[in-house]
């Protein structure tokens, strides 16, 4: 599972990655899945819901 390092300004893989789910737009709930990156330790965020 990659995610766009902010930090970095690239992808990365996500490590230690965790499902968690988030009040989206309309108060629907969305999945994504949250870890960090393995380069810098900045938080990594990727939104699961929308395909
Ligand atoms: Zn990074």
């Amino acid at each position: 599972m990659e995610a766009y390092c902010v930090k970095c300004r690239t992808k990365r893989e996500i490590q230690d990655p965790k499902e968690v789910s988030f009040a989206g737009k309309g108060g629907q709930q969305r999945a994504a899945m949250q870890g960090i990156c393995p380069v810098c330790g900045t938080k990594l965020f990727r939104i699961l819901g929308k395909k």
